[in-house]
């Protein structure tokens, strides 16, 4: 397939107060049209400075030097400024980590999908908010129409995530840098997410570069996969290959710490990983326990409930969290 993405020998160096620190030496990449690139590696092996690199978004204290840096056979390794937003726009996107932080929080979700197609395409503002519909719904939000109007701290991180893909994908760029887009979020948002990935690229021929330490995700969404440890690539190659077979220690020990792949294969499906349940942990016997002292309740809630304009997010709910307590809140996206 025709080359989106070459990158050969990238050096990732920042400047700092103890002199200049290398976060990724001699990285070179290769993405084909719709195909998809993982790449893991530990807490920072240098991942987020790679895709930083490609969309040529490092902060002023970073240099970066390679002997390519080719989007669609072009260089753009010495474009200016200007050059790069229109390629940043119009022909790479980006969606990051904290599905939050991306958003304008003073603007509807609508509002900044428009936008973004308005200020690089001539249409009419009704032709732009009826593709923010269609995005939306490619994005598989279920009533785009009501969501159009919506303000980020109205959705759910996983809606919020969803809207962010929409943006990214508005111009139908040909390469989308995904750093980290499910790590913030829960289970359910994952599988959507890689079900929206699948769409892109065999409808759209959408190239994608996924950062992720989830293995799984990765093992599902990309066809190759790179492995980073210190900056440089230890091991690459496709996904199930490199997952079933590591060469590189360094990939045994990423891959034995995940917990999810710990599960055993039995008949092509995920066995339950068998680990020591609450009930096998041995209690504390009574004349070991320490004295008894009467809790104390720091704070107390009872029958809560909250709506956004017509929407019911809370129903009745009541906690109780005493003092020096520390109390856990889990739950779905949303
Ligand atoms: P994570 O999985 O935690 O996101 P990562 O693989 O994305 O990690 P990077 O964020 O690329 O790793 O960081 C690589 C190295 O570069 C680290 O040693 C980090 O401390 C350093 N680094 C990253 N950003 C900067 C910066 N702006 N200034 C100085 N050093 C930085
Ligand atoms: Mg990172």
């Amino acid at each position: 397939s025709p080359s989106v993405l070459n990158v050969e020998q990238l050096c990732v160096a920042y400047d700092g107060r103890k002199g200049s620190q290398a976060a990724v030496s001699d990285v070179s990449l290769h993405i084909g049209e719709g195909e998809a690139l993982g790449l893991v590696g530990e807490s920072g092996s240098g991942k987020s400075s790679v895709a930083l690199a490609i969309l040529r978004h490092l902060p002023d204290n970073a240099r970066i030097e390679a002997s390519a840096l080719q989007f669609q056979g072009r260089e753009i390794r010495d474009l200016s400024a200007k050059q790069l937003r229109q390629i940043r726009g119009d022909h790479i996107a980006a969606v990051y980590q904290h599905p939050g932080a991306a958003l304008n929080p003073s603007m509807t979700i609508g509002r900044q999908i428009t936008e973004t197609i308005l200020r690089h395409r001539p249409v009419s503002h009704d032709e732009a908010r009826k593709r923010a519909a269609d995005l939306l719904g490619r994005v598989r939000v279920s009533h785009p129409g009501r969501v159009l109007d919506l303000y980020p701290h109205e959705l759910s991180g996983g809606m919020q995530q969803r809207a962010n893909i929409a943006i990214a994908i508005a111009l139908d760029p040909s390469l989308l840098v995904m750093d980290e887009p499910t790590t913030a979020l829960d289970a359910s948002v994952q599988s959507e997410i890689i079900a929206i990935l699948r769409d892109l690229r065999r409808n759209h021929k959408t190239s994608i570069l996924l950062i992720s330490h989830d293995i799984n995700m990765i093992r599902r969404s990309c066809d190759r996969v790179a492995v980073m440890q210190s900056g440089t690539v230890v091991e690459s190659g496709a996904a199930n290959d490199v997952f079933d077979n590591p060469a590189h220690a360094y990939t045994k020990t990423l891959i034995a710490s995940i917990p999810a792949l710990n599960y055993t294969k039995r008949d092509g499906r995920l066995a339950e990983a068998t680990g020591p349940t609450l009930s096998q942990h041995p209690s504390v016997p009574d004349d070991q326990a320490g004295p008894q002292t009467e809790r104390q309740i720091a704070v107390a809630c009872r029958g809560i409930s909250h709506s956004f304009g017509d929407q019911a997010v809370l129903h009745d709910v009541d906690l109780e969290i005493g003092q020096g307590e520390t109390f856990g809140l889990i739950g779905e996206s949303g």
